[in-house]
């Protein structure tokens, strides 16, 4: 087996809602918010680890593609396995790479100047009650940190293609578990509305794809 090249796909994530990847626990600031969100150690800018993106990725194709019920697939022969990796029985290398995706300069000037005038951190706190089903009184609300509509992340997926790959193949599967992160959310409480993300100005190798294209009369709002 021989390693070709890499196949670059570049472009812009855009949060149509709220963005909310939770950090771990050990971040936790005495007297801060409960519900904190995942930043970069230096910067404390918020950021899309790839682990998030490819784990999403993965899943909603492994839903709509893989014959296992296992959470996650680990049969090592369907394409999501094939492509992604698998925690068994890997017969080939991982083919796809996804990279942190870091708030775009945009974004980072706009988060800049909140942070001044409002002195919101680069995210913003919503509260969030629960509804008691049977008493329709709100349980006491909880302060949650989410990534506010609007801000941008560059992204990037590097895909290694090797001499037996169909390369169409290879970066239509990717493209698809793009397509299929847009229809549903990314991080958490997507059922809350959370997590509605929209892929903007998407190249391979420096070309532009066409489904993805902002003015592409998408979904934006
Ligand atoms: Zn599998």
């Amino acid at each position: 087996m021989r390693l070709e090249k890499h196949i670059i796909i570049r472009g812009v994530i855009h949060c149509l809602s709220g963005l909310r990847i939770g950090g771990a626990k050990e971040q936790l600031e005495i007297g801060g918010v409960e519900n904190n969100i995942i930043r970069h150690p230096l910067t404390k800018q918020p950021y899309i680890p790839g682990s998030s993106l490819k784990g999403k990725m993965r899943s909603l194709l492994e839903y709509k593609h893989s014959p296992n019920t296992k959470d996650p697939c680990d049969c090592g022969s369907c394409n999501v396995c094939e492509y992604f990796g698998s925690f068994g029985l890997t017969k080939a290398p991982t083919r796809v790479l996804v990279r942190d995706a870091a708030l775009t300069k945009n974004s980072q000037e706009i988060l800049q100047e909140a942070l001044f005038e409002s002195g919101i951190h680069f995210a913003e706190i919503k509260m969030e009650n629960a509804i008691e089903r049977n008493t329709g009184r709100a349980r006491s609300p909880r302060p949650i940190e989410r990534v506010p509509a609007g801000t941008e992340f560059n992204f990037e997926i590097s895909l290694r293609k090797f001499d037996f790959d169909d390369e169409q193949a290879l970066v239509d599967f990717v493209l698809e578990g793009m397509k299929l992160l847009q229809q549903d959310y990314l991080g958490s409480s997507g059922g809350r509305g959370y997590g509605q993300i929209e892929f903007r100005n998407v190249t391979i190798d420096g070309q532009l794809v066409d489904s993805f294209r902002h003015d592409a009369g998408g979904n934006d709002k």
